[in-house]
């Protein structure tokens, strides 16, 4: 029976998850339990990009500008730094994809990126919090943290481009059946039982 045949196929192969959400939702937090969960490498364009800014590197010193403001940094450099990392050894047997794909040109990419490798997403885990609270975490986080993106208007301008950019993503995959839902409020450990259990709902179980 299918279930049965899913079950199969999630023991011979190997995980691959996309976390989406809203700025402030719990992707980063929820997306280093789920990689040690599941021991897949969790990819973050976001820090990536970070990182990037930090080490002055050509492609921080063009991305800065944008996330400063608040904005995508365009598709174009976007796409081939996440074809780079997928690249690499350790994302051939499963990942955890967090803040990419952001558009729909990089829906596109992505699925051109895994078809070439044979392979396709197996679920889409959306992290659902409503405004007032991912507000209220992400200027929490600007006191402990000091993110350069997370000022009051620069994050009202980060949850607008969401709404406009990524949120109509969840219908693409909705489509193809991929998409669960889960409530991202309350405590980290809570979320990602409820994370965990969604996914085991579809027979993708940790190891
Ligand atoms: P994050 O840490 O995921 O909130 O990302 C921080 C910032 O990095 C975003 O506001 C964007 O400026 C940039 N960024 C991260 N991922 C992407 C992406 N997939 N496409 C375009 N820009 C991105």
């Amino acid at each position: 029976c299918a279930d049965a045949t899913a079950q199969l196929r999630r023991s011979t192969e190997m995980t691959r998850l996309l976390l989406i959400g809203a700025p402030g939702a719990g992707k980063g937090t929820q997306a280093e339990k789920l990689a040690i969960a599941f021991d897949i490498p969790a990819i973050s364009t976001g820090d990536i990009f970070r990182h990037n800014v930090k080490n002055e590197t050509e492609l921080g010193k063009q991305a800065k500008a944008f996330m400063d403001r608040g904005e995508y940094v365009p598709d174009s450099l976007t796409n081939d730094l996440v074809r780079d990392r997928l690249s690499q050894a350790d994302a051939k047997d499963g990942f955890l994809l967090d803040g990419y794909p952001r558009t729909a040109d990089q829906v596109v990419e992505l699925d051109e990126i895994l078809s070439a490798n044979g392979t396709a997403l197996d679920v889409v885990v959306q992290l659902t919090a409503d405004t007032d609270e991912v507000v209220r975490r992400l200027l929490n986080r600007a006191l402990e943290q000091g993110r350069a993106d997370d000022t009051e208007d620069v994050i009202r301008r980060r949850l607008e481009v969401y709404e406009e950019q990524t949120a109509p993503l969840i219908n693409v995959y909705a489509a193809r059946d991929l998409v669960v839902t889960v409530d991202g409020l309350g405590e980290v450990s809570e979320v990602t039982g409820r994370i965990l259990e969604a996914l085991a709902a579809r027979g993708i179980t940790a190891k």
